[in-house]
């Protein structure tokens, strides 16, 4: 089959490879119709992740048909059109059993390697590294999945791919960092970034009852995109972020503050890795700036939420501020199964139609392409499908 292939940064390759297989009785093999681009590729593409090695395949957001299945799985059959949530989980274990699915005790192959660089291990991801578990991604004509009696989750015929592909991650990831920020109503909330996930989380906070959202970027296109997701914008490069929050807020301050834009240096090796992230860190210094920015904008005692992906250490993290003005801190990877059938229904209801952030299409040939423009952020780019 074909499929998306990483050589290093800046190098990534469609090859042929062989066909996967099943190789526990819990597999099923999916046939990918869509598949997109993260902006989490691209920490993978930019090769600040050590795990990586040559011929990897990437991707964690797809969605397809399955065409084989294990003796073990008794929920799917071939056939069936599935999404498959980027965090792999077991669906037994203490913190699947308690909706904490990419907390997941089971899945990841290289627990001991993350153990030591976390203290424990996350679930495994789709094409994500070997600290992730070494899984191939769905960037490719055909995809193994395992924990398949958990995982992929039947979409029905009335919605189409292009609707529900970003249920794999960046819709429930979006919509997490506004949910577990306590939005019910009222709330005034600033996002950092408008990138898919920041997208996301404005129309999320929305949805949740938000009664203003401020949006903070600096591409125009992407804050026009935001605000016709209902988003007032500021653009960083025009004005001070903060001072137009604290204008726009009578001097209090957002109620929530989510951060959409993580930081480049957030991967890590093995031992003497801090040294090397520190290096790292002094040529990424805009990208913990958001999260900088989000903690001295926040209202007292509200609640900085992080949806950008964060994987090693970050230098002056403002904690005086954090803890003398009671901030509640919430974070962490997308726990995507426990919003596939709510947000579904979102979806089917019409309150929100996903396909709206897709900028690009291209063939999975074109891929390479694909993950050049986006990560310069070329042509307008917000969000590339791949069709294999
Ligand atoms: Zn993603
Ligand atoms: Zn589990």
């Amino acid at each position: 089959m074909k499929a998306l292939c990483w050589y290093g940064r800046g190098d990534v390759r469609v090859e042929r490879v062989p066909d996967p297989e099943l190789l526990n009785p819990r597999d099923a093999i999916v046939k990918v119709t869509r598949t997109a681009i993260c902006g989490s590729d691209l920490h993978l593409y930019d090769a600040y992740i050590p795990t990586m090695r040559k011929g990897d395949i990437l991707g964690h957001e797809f969605m397809g048909e399955v065409v084989e299945v294990g003796s073990g799985v008794d929920n799917l059959a071939v056939g069936d059109r599935v999404v498959v949530p980027f965090p792999i989980a077991c669906g037994g274990c203490y913190f699947c059993q308690n909706d904490l699915w990419s907390l997941c005790d089971n899945s990841n192959p290289n627990a001991r390697l993350a153990e030591a660089l976390f203290g424990h291990a996350p679930a495994g991801i789709f094409g994500y590294s070997h600290l992730m578990g070494g899984y191939a991604g769905g960037q490719a004509e055909y995809v193994r999945v395992p924990f398949a009696d958990v995982g992929p989750f039947k979409v029905p015929e009335s919605v189409s791919d292009d609707q529900v592909l970003f249920l794999t991650d960046i819709f429930p990831t979006g919509y997490q960092a506004a949910e577990v920020a306590g939005i019910s109503g009222g709330e005034t909330v600033a996002v950092w970034g408008c990138g898919p996930v920041g997208q996301f989380a404005i129309r999320s906070a929305l949805m949740l009852g938000a009664e203003r959202v401020i949006a903070i970027d600096r591409v125009p296109e992407r804050l026009e995109m935001a605000k016709q997701g209902g988003a007032e914008v500021i653009n960083y490069e025009e004005v001070s972020s903060r001072d137009a929050l604290t204008a726009l807020t009578g001097g209090r301050g957002p109620d929530v503050c989510i951060e959409a834009v993580g930081m480049e240096a957030h991967g890590m090796g093995a031992a003497g890795v801090y040294d090397r992230l520190k290096q790292e860190l002094k040529v990424e210094t805009g990208r913990p700036h958001a999260l900088r920015e989000a903690i001295l904008a926040c209202r007292k005692g509200g609640v900085v939420s992080v949806a950008g992906v964060f994987g090693g250490f970050i230098d002056k993290l403002p904690m005086g501020a954090a803890f003398n003005k009671g901030l509640t801190f919430k974070m962490g990877q997308t726990h995507v199964h426990r919003y596939l059938k709510p947000l579904l229904a979102r979806i089917e209801e019409g309150a929100i139609d996903p396909s709206f952030v897709i900028t690009h299409r291209l063939a999975l040939d074109d891929a390479p392409a694909g993950y050049k423009m986006f990560r310069d952020k070329h042509d307008g780019c917000v969000k590339v499908v791949l069709q294999p």
